[in-house]
């Protein structure tokens, strides 16, 4: 389904998690962001980018390597794939691949295409990095916290910036990686905003925003929840840390889950003997 559409951005929303995957026409390339999760979701986005393709080159951008961010890789056959050299040097491909795996068995789901982890041919190493194809730049900005290998992306002069897993709409910050990361990562979404003239914001899953208004809220309620989670970690308040599950929207196992996560790393990292 699509979410969002500008002359140079057209963004589809897989019906699970609200994933998103934006199609990207610059004039000399076509990006592609995570294509996501069902069969007939990906043929949608393949039929669009067979349609406006007219020549030029595809590129796939993964925004971390979560199994439903990779999901869709071979897909997209030819494509010249750009990742964080996180990704590339990722540790658990092979658990990401199974978690994929275990997804089409559970729902009995065919592909018409391999299932494999993302090789990278354009790997990300440091915060600034571009990647200039004809007129458009790509700026780069590695983004750990959610998971070790998360990258920002900015497409300059098309004023687009391809978040990942960060400043939903809805989804509050779960940390796979680490609280300290994500907080940094924060700031330095604060830093992107101020240095860059960032038109729209697509997360990874939610809403696509056009309102700067928006994307400094989106930073700002993910400050205040982090803040408010390692805080009543620390003083071990268990009824504040009950609450602030409470507020994570869609309760279910996965959110009690990530809760649990969430507060397994705060512990590690500014628990007590920790440095
Ligand atoms: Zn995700």
């Amino acid at each position: 389904m699509i979410q969002f559409q500008n002359d140079r951005l057209t963004v589809f929303q897989s019906a699970l998690y609200q994933t998103t995957c934006a199609v990207v026409e610059a004039d000399e390339f076509i990006l592609i962001t995570d294509p996501n999760w069902l069969p007939y979701e990906i043929e949608e986005i393949q039929r669009y980018v067979a349609q406006i393709q007219n020549g030029r080159e595809l590129y796939l951008l993964f925004t971390h390597g979560d199994f439903d961010h990779i999901i869709g890789y071979h897909a997209f056959p030819g494509a010249k794939v750009i990742g964080s050299k996180g990704l590339q040097e990722h540790p658990n491909k092979e658990q990401k691949l199974n978690l994929i795996r275990q997804f089409d068995n559970d729902y009995y789901i065919k592909r018409s295409y391999p299932i494999a982890f993302p090789e990278v041919d354009i790997m990300i190493e440091e915060d600034g990095q571009q990647l200039t194809i004809g007129g458009t730049t790509m700026t780069f900005y590695l983004s750990p916290g959610h998971t070790h290998d998360g990258l920002f992306t900015v497409i300059g002069q098309l004023g687009i910036w391809i978040a990942g897993d960060y400043v939903s709409d809805f989804e509050l910050p779960f940390i796979h990686d680490s609280a300290k990361s994500y907080e940094e990562t924060l700031q330095k979404a604060e830093r992107i905003l101020h240095f860059h003239a960032v038109k729209v914001l697509v997360p990874g899953h939610g809403q696509t925003t056009a309102s700067e208004e928006e994307m400094k809220r989106r930073i700002r309620v993910s400050q205040d929840y982090l803040e408010r989670l390692i805080c009543a970690v620390m003083k071990e308040d268990v009824e504040t840390v009950q609450a602030l599950e409470e507020e994570l929207p869609f309760p279910s196992s996965f959110t009690k889950e990530c809760h649990a996560k969430n507060i397994a790393i705060i512990q590690q990292e500014y628990g007590k003997g920790s440095k």
